[in-house]
């Protein structure tokens, strides 16, 4: 049922013989209270309560395990209906408490960089199952502490998983489900070229980071496969056209790799890549993992690229990952799949 937006639980509703408002009241419920249990829904009447149990699934992710990080963050890891196990990272910053979510299991793309794709692509995430995340971390959480952004930043790429994506945004955006506003909201994606043109054309409002890692074919092409088939000039011309709401800048990520895509020349051409944009930049000094082959560049140089790209007018920022120490932070992010392979 948490992939249903209110709308749709009031047709269930009529459907299960009742009248239409009670969907709203179960959207209050499921949306608003946190409130899981139908027994504890007690404004809803019993007989329609026991025909929803018969007809209807709610499935939040089990929490299996939280680890705390030195920095405050929070890896969660879920287990899903069918023992898949996914993680969503709680990464707290000043006042703002961001909710890193996963739309896949494993992730297909294999970048050369990143841990979750080494797993491979296990499969694609439900609307609930995605929704079920935010529950699941809420559930945990008790009411006192709100989530107040989430990005799309976890295993696998939102956009791959393009339907159960945009059926969750709309779930967090709707003022009748979750009621996010769009602004808080951030979709990131390795750069699927004709899915960013069909997100454009959403009217979700909701921000979009490139991971761009690179600044030339031959470069991005070795980090990640997808640029085989979108090279940079067609995904930065889809980003050209997509519409920002005003004031708003989409986000270019960019993990900095020791002689790889760290040199001067990189960030002047990365200035010059971007020109007629609006971005920001955040540069990812890489969070290193055994036999990766990469290596973080030494600070220094870390700053200088920043500079760089300063001195020419982009922002950028740098980002000392979160969660480094538990295995949460960008690229990190690996489970075993399945329960079996845990008590193996
Ligand atoms: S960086 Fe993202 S798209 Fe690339 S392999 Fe990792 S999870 Fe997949």
């Amino acid at each position: 049922m948490l992939s249903l937006s209110p709308n749709e639980l009031e047709t269930l509703s009529q459907r299960l013989g009742a009248d239409r408002y009670r969907g709203r009241q179960l959207a209050v419920w499921l949306f608003k209270k946190d409130v899981y249990d139908l027994d504890a829904m007690s404004d809803l009447p019993r007989e329609f309560r026991s025909r929803l149990a018969e007809e209807a699934f709610i499935g939040i992710p089990e929490v299996e395990r939280i680890t705390p990080s030195q920095d405050g963050s929070q890896k969660f890891v879920l287990r899903l209906a069918d023992g898949a196990r996914i993680q969503s990272v709680l990464m707290p910053d000043r006042d703002r408490l961001t909710l890193c979510l996963s739309p896949q299991v494993g992730c297909g793309f294999a970048c050369a960089f990143c841990l979750t794709g080494t797993m491979g692509l296990d499969r694609n995430l439900t609307a609930g199952e995605i929704v079920g995340q935010l529950a699941a971390v809420r559930g945990a959480l008790g009411p006192e502490t709100r989530v107040t952004h989430l990005v799309f930043m976890g295993m696998g790429e939102p956009l791959a998983n393009y339907e159960a994506t945009v059926r969750a945004l709309r779930l967090f955006t709707h003022p009748d489900a979750f009621g996010y506003s769009p602004r808080r909201i951030t979709v990131s994606t390795v750069g699927l070229v004709s899915a960013i043109q069909k997100l454009a054309r959403e009217d979700l409002k909701v921000n979009l980071a490139i991971s761009l890692h690179a600044t030339t074919n031959a470069v991005r092409g070795k980090l990640m496969p997808v640029n085989r088939g979108w090279p940079l000039e067609s995904l930065l011309a889809a980003c050209r056209q997509f519409p920002l709401p005003v004031r708003r800048r989409m986000t270019f990520e960019y993990v900095l790799l020791d002689g790889v895509n760290d040199s001067p020349e990189d960030a002047l051409r990365l200035t010059r890549l971007l020109k007629g944009i609006r971005a920001k930049v955040n540069l990812i000094p890489f969070n290193d993992w055994q036999d990766s082959g990469f290596r973080r560049p030494p600070p220094p140089r870390i700053l200088a690229f920043q500079a760089l790209l300063l001195e020419h007018g982009i922002i950028a920022t740098i980002r000392w990952s979160k969660g480094e120490d538990i295995g949460a932070a960008c690229g990190q992010l690996k489970e075993p799949r399945r329960t079996e392979a845990v008590s193996a």
